[in-house]
């Protein structure tokens, strides 16, 4: 059966047009034609029509922690302590509840495929579950409660820095080995078309450098992403050229794990050489900027990333914010703080970087053409954000103007997900507060 939506205007690979009709089949895009009067029949898409926005890098229970860890100064490590206490209450069914709602929560802002970078794998103290997986797999069960498709990064997390074993409350996040690590990933054989795995690396804090090359391999076997967090914080770099004499960026470098299919997430605090292996491998740079300045991480580097040849990829990671408009605005009005200069980024370049299906598993999702997975976001232009929009500055609008909240309409793989701002299935604002409770 094909569906036939009507776009009062669309970001297509081309360019802003209006009167758009794009024909789905199966989940996918069949035809798209401009300009176009809508004809009976259609569903009309009132607003600036979109593809689907790809939410990179997600670590879904810190949802719990927004507004709670605000009280006291605090740092990034005190931070971590906050977030460790709550992962230590999270059971299958509890996290299945809670990410059920988070992703909903993500949905209902145009995101239609998270990269979940997974590490709470075990049972309190560290002993696997009956099922190795059951928490990998609620968190599966709960993107297809939301509509939404996951790449479930799952990740590596051997020690707790290095030269230290995991303790407390990290012993849940632990394999023991890579080895060890591939054959439970290896045992995940997810139901349905919304989900991929790939492997993480949760850091070189957190993994050793032995250990490197076999999660290297198990992600260059299955053709699957991998994802690190590189270089969020100073003390990392320090404790990694204390070590090892190099710093985190060449550390990866010499295990193979930089090139296209990786992803280096935060990457702030690097070496103009840091920069420049990342950009030669083509290893894509996640921005996390809501995340970065609650945890006072600093601002990266991330238009010399992208000027030195990496693809930049945008994660509400710590779920402070769940908008990923708001992200890639930050991108640009970080870079006007830290310089004093306006304009590094243009619109369009910010907002693609929202569409980044392909460093997730996905490249046939990102864009609004013949072929591709059938994600159509639509945001209002007649909102108290947006009113005043014109074809001409559709990006501007969509990048610096519009939030989340605009979001009236999400369909993904060719399911009506969210209409009039309502999503079809999940109460995400009570979900959310009874996972809370
Ligand atoms: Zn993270």
């Amino acid at each position: 059966m094909t569906e036939r939506y009507w776009a009062e205007h669309a970001w297509l690979p081309s360019g802003v047009a209006s009167g758009v009709l794009i024909e789905v089949t199966d989940g996918r895009i069949t035809a798209v034609s401009t300009p176009v009067e809508p004809s009976p029949g259609v569903v009309r898409l009132a607003g600036l029509t979109l593809p689907g926005l790809a939410n990179a890098h997600s670590h879904a229970f810190h949802r719990g922690l927004r507004g709670r860890t605000q009280a006291d100064r605090g740092t990034f490590w005190t931070w971590r302590e906050q977030m460790y206490a709550l992962a230590a209450t999270l059971t299958p069914d509890r996290y299945h509840a809670l990410a059920r709602a988070v992703y909903t929560e993500m949905v209902l802002t145009g995101i239609t495929c998270v990269g979940e970078f997974h590490y709470v794998h075990h049972a309190p103290g560290g002993a696997p579950y009956a099922d190795p997986n059951a928490m990998g797999e609620a968190l599966i069960a709960a993107a297809a409660d939301a509509g939404i498709r996951v790449t479930l990064l799952d990740t590596c997390y051997l020690t707790g820095g290095f030269d230290r074993p995991l303790e407390d409350v990290q012993l849940r996040f632990g394999d023991t080995t890579a080895e060890r690590w591939a054959e439970r990933v290896s045992a995940l054989r997810p139901d349905g078309g919304h989900v991929r795995i790939g492997a993480a690396l949760h850091s070189v804090r957190g993994v050793p450098r032995e250990q490197i090359g076999p999660v290297v391999e198990w992600a260059a076997a299955t053709g699957a992403p991998l994802h690190v967090h590189l270089s969020e914080q100073p003390a990392e770099n320090e404790a990694c050229l204390a070590a090892h004499g190099v710093t985190p960026t060449r550390l990866l470098a010499d295990a193979g794990a930089l090139g296209p299919r990786t992803t280096a997430v935060h990457a702030t605090h690097l070496t103009p050489a840091d920069i420049a292996l990342l950009g030669a491998t083509r290893t894509v740079a996640c921005a996390c900027p809501t995340t970065e300045r609650d945890l006072a991480d600093g601002i990266g580097p991330i238009r010399t990333l992208f000027e030195a040849g990496s693809p930049v990829s945008l994660g509400s990671d710590s779920h402070a914010v769940i908008d990923l408009f708001e992200e890639a605005r930050a991108v640009e009005l970080d870079e006007r703080l830290r310089t004093r200069e306006r304009g590094h980024w243009r619109a369009a370049e910010l907002l693609r970087t929202a569409f980044a299906h392909d460093s997730l598993g996905w490249p046939d999702a990102g864009a609004l053409e013949v072929g591709a997975r059938a994600d159509l976001v639509t945001i209002r232009t007649d909102t108290i954000r947006t009113a005043g929009f014109t074809p001409a500055t559709a990006a501007e609008t969509a990048v610096f103007a519009a939030g989340g909240a605009d979001v009236a309409s999400v369909i993904v793989d060719g399911r009506a997900v969210v209409t009039d701002g309502v999503h079809a299935t999940v109460d995400a604002g009570r979900e959310l507060a009874r996972a809370l409770a």
